[in-house]
């Protein structure tokens, strides 16, 4: 028997997901952003409920050659975005020769495009640092730089686009979108502005090419706000199962250190998933987990392999009862906030040792 560790990846709940981005997207177009291998849930299973989509957003360059390639050999012909553009020219090259669009978010980038020689020209989304300061260009070199990616040979379109800093967040993209609105220019320029909160919360956003991701694998971008609240299905279940069964006494300490002491004579469960599973190691005691469908709380130490749950409101529970880390009745957000950290962590961190299956009809 294969250690009872799996991600379940409910494929129609990502379908679903992405017709909801569809829908409020409106005339725009939509990318779906599948980065890090589908956010975790693995590009095989996600890109056959993205099928709708009209385009793929990506970071990885052999991904993004890859990608192009299945798009054109089967006929499809949906551009590929490369989310942090070519990182030396070798890629630059690759990639106009397979036809990936490339963000362009420095003049080192521009650079490169205008020195290739020889190349198919290039389709490019110009990228403006709009509050954030992490890519793109500082909003006064913005329009300058597109002007030189207009006069380039290599390039044979220019989006205008950003990425916001806090659409998720309390204050929002106001402040953001009035910069980059200031200082784009080029109204005749297509535009890319919505992630997954700001496509949700914005109007203003839904334009030209839209960049969904975290919304499509079913979570909610807000905090205090459920994925169900927007309509979202969640796509990824990590279950489990017990291994093993402890009575622990009063006083009795559980996990390495010893960080949870039992009040009182407890049944533990031990669940194989640890944090060599993707589990976050800082979940403190407390955060929540199911078992047998029941909602409990891990004690003590997440270990590597391991992790313990009470068993105080499942006292039938013995070994191999089922355990469900996040996804089902137990949301992915509510194990990040206990855990101190977002969704999207939890998704990704998904190790590669866990086997993932497509989550069998009606079992969503
Ligand atoms: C990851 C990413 C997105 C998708 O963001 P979500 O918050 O997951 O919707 C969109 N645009 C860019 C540039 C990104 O890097």
């Amino acid at each position: 028997m294969p250690r009872p560790l799996t991600a379940v990846i409910d494929e129609a709940a990502i379908a679903a997901n992405l017709a909801l981005a569809r829908r409020r997207a409106g005339p725009a177009r939509v990318f779906a952003t599948v980065k890090a291998d589908a956010y975790g849930h693995r590009l095989a299973l996600a890109l056959p409920a993205l099928a709708e989509a009209d385009g793929l957003a990506v970071c990885e360059v052999e991904v993004a050659l890859g990608l192009a390639e299945s798009e054109r050999s089967s006929g499809r012909g949906r551009p590929v975005l490369l989310l942090e553009g070519a990182f030396e020219p070798a890629d630059l090259r690759a990639c106009a020769r397979a036809g990936v669009w490339l963000v362009v978010h420095s003049e080192d980038q521009v650079s490169m495009l205008e020195r290739a020689r020889e190349l198919p020209p290039v389709r490019v989304f110009a990228k403006m640092n709009s509050g954030m300061n992490r890519l793109g260009f500082a909003p006064a070199r913005f329009a300058p730089a597109v002007d030189r990616l207009r006069r380039s040979e290599t390039v044979a379109s220019v989006t205008c686009m950003t990425h916001f800093a806090s659409a998720d967040e309390p204050e929002g993209i106001d402040e953001a979108l009035a910069v980059f609105e200031a200082h784009a220019g080029h109204p005749d320029l297509p535009r890319s502005l919505a992630n997954s909160a700001a496509l949700l919360r914005d109007a203003r956003t839904r334009t030209g090419w839209v960049r969904p991701g975290l919304m499509l694998y079913g979570a909610s971008p807000f905090s205090g706000v459920p994925a169900a609240a927007l309509g979202l299905r969640p796509a990824m279940r990590l279950d489990s199962a017990l291994i093993a069964v402890q009575d622990v006494p009063a006083g009795g300490r559980v996990g390495y250190a010893g960080t949870f002491t039992a009040p009182r004579p407890m049944r533990v469960g031990i669940a194989a998933c640890g944090y060599a599973d993707g589990y976050p190691r800082h979940a403190p005691t407390g955060t929540p987990v199911l078992v047998e469908g029941v909602r409990t709380v891990t004690l003590g130490r997440v270990s590597m392999d391991m992790l313990a749950v009470d068993l105080a409101p499942v006292p039938a529970a013995a070994a191999g009862a089922r355990v469900t880390l996040w996804g089902g009745a137990l949301p992915i957000e509510e194990v990040a906030a206990a855990a101190g950290t977002i969704a999207y962590e939890l998704m990704c961190a998904v190790a590669p040792r866990v086997p993932v299956r497509a989550a069998a009809g009606g079992e969503g």
